[in-house]
């Protein structure tokens, strides 16, 4: 029983998949609201939450075919309709050939970085990242004998630290909160010469509306569905894309086995399947129904938003640049930032919606605010501000923190939907 898709088995009636031209000549917002939902008698016109722990089989063949790989619906640790199609949308809106939705972008990155990667091998990871990937690489990874030499992301830095057993890259697209633009096109140019992969942390990248690492030679892009994608600050998720073109020929964990490898048995399908088996099937970082249906209703959004959000950022930097009060603005969309040049290359619409700037006293700044909150979130409808010195980067040593972008009067915003005069004016009042 091949599992036709989020609602194939549900009618007597097949229903007409997705339309064809929905991956391909469908423009972003089209696909945002259009794609993953079939066409037909007695469909639903938005998302369904399906809410069953178990699926079914009318025999016991069905359910042996099934259990012996079929792809299809069992049980919900596994696979679930609602997520299916959060995946199904996710993969139209990146341009992959599969997605795999988990519980939060910690539990997409962990699955990422392991689906590559056993005990002995090596990870080559830009510096600036966001706290939890840092972790992670410093302190999880290092548990299952994984080593991580970090650089600063430039792909000759990336080059010389590759190691004959590196069997992945890492960096952020748009990197948070230092707006730093990974050269995505040289970085999978260094990855594929060693037989390893690249890997970017797509989040700022605003589920594939600002950026597309995959088509710029990327094998997978990972993002925190909990900021942009979902864009209320409602629900917890992460994703795990995949190219399908990614080489796996040169890593064991794929060609071991001979004619029972798993390349020999799934093809260009390897790494999505591994990834599925690892993230959800054995380690359980499943996503709740719910959760799916507030992300992929995020998802009919996200580029309406972002335009918004965009626009809004470039203006308040730019009104925040000539502020006497205000020092060091960092934002890729300002002529100064070092990406400026890369964000024009690899951004595909605005540059992004998190800016810092400094002000002379940050706690009394944070305390005299009326409109913006503080809170750690991204992507919500709501302009959020931290401290990064104190709370979000707190841990990190200071060398980091300062090559990040942080300083100990650096505020990190990012902007939501509020008018831009009343930002301003709660901005102004506050200085
Ligand atoms: C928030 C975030 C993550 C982690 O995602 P969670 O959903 O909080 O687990 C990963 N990468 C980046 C860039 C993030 O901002």
């Amino acid at each position: 029983m091949v599992y036709s898709g989020p609602m194939g088995n549900h009618h007597d009636r097949p229903a007409s998949a997705t339309p064809a031209a929905c991956g391909s000549t469908w423009g972003y917002t089209t696909r945002a609201v259009q794609s993953a939902i079939p066409r037909g008698l007695g469909q639903s016109i938005g998302l369904p939450v399906h809410t069953a722990a178990a699926f079914q089989f009318g025999n016991l063949e069905e359910a042996q075919e099934e259990f012996a790989g079929g792809g299809g619906l069992s049980y919900a640790r596994m696979q679930n309709p609602t997520v299916a199609m959060l995946e199904e949308r996710l993969s139209s809106l990146e341009g992959a050939a599969h997605t795999l939705a988990l519980s939060s972008g910690q539990a997409a990155t962990f699955t990422a970085l392991m689906s590559v990667c056993r005990a002995g091998d090596h990870i080559v990871s830009a510096a600036t990242l966001f706290g939890g990937s840092a972790g992670l690489l410093q302190n999880v990874l290092p548990l299952m004998g994984i080593e991580t030499t970090f650089t600063d992301g430039s792909p000759e830095a990336m080059r010389a630290a590759l190691r004959p057993n590196t069997r992945v890259l890492w960096a952020e697209m748009i990197s948070n909160p230092s707006g730093d633009v990974a050269d995505v096109a040289a970085l999978a140019e260094v990855a594929h010469a060693a037989g390893a992969l690249l890997a970017i942390d797509n989040t700022v990248g605003g589920a594939g509306y600002l950026a597309r690492p995959l088509e710029h030679g990327a094998d997978m892009s990972v993002q925190s569905l909990t900021k942009w994608a979902g864009g209320h600050g409602s629900a917890m998720g992460g994703s795990v894309s995949v190219s399908g073109s990614a080489d796996l020929s040169r890593n064991p964990i794929f060609t071991e086995g001979a004619e029972r490898s798993l390349l020999n048995l799934h093809g260009a399908g390897a790494l999505a399947q591994r990834q599925r088996w690892l993230g959800a099937s054995q380690l359980g970082m499943t996503l709740a129904p719910h959760s799916a249906f507030l992300l992929g209703q995020g998802l009919e959004t996200v580029g309406v938003r972002l335009d918004r959000e965009c626009a809004t950022a470039q203006a308040l930097a730019e009104w925040l640049s000539g502020h006497p009060r205000v020092s060091a603005v960092s934002y890729c969309g300002l002529p100064g930032h070092p990406s400026h040049e890369r964000a024009q290359r690899y951004l595909l619409r605005g540059k992004g919606a998190i800016l810092t700037f400094d002000v002379p006293d940050p706690s009394r700044f944070l305390g005299r605010l009326q409109l913006l909150r503080i809170a750690p979130n991204l992507g919500d409808t709501r302009t959020l501000v931290v401290h990064p010195w104190t709370t979000t980067h707190g841990r990190v040593p200071e060398a980091s923190r300062r090559a990040a972008g942080v300083g100990p009067q650096t505020i990190r915003m990012t902007v939501g939907l509020e008018d831009l005069a009343d930002l301003q004016a709660d901005i102004e009042q506050a200085l």
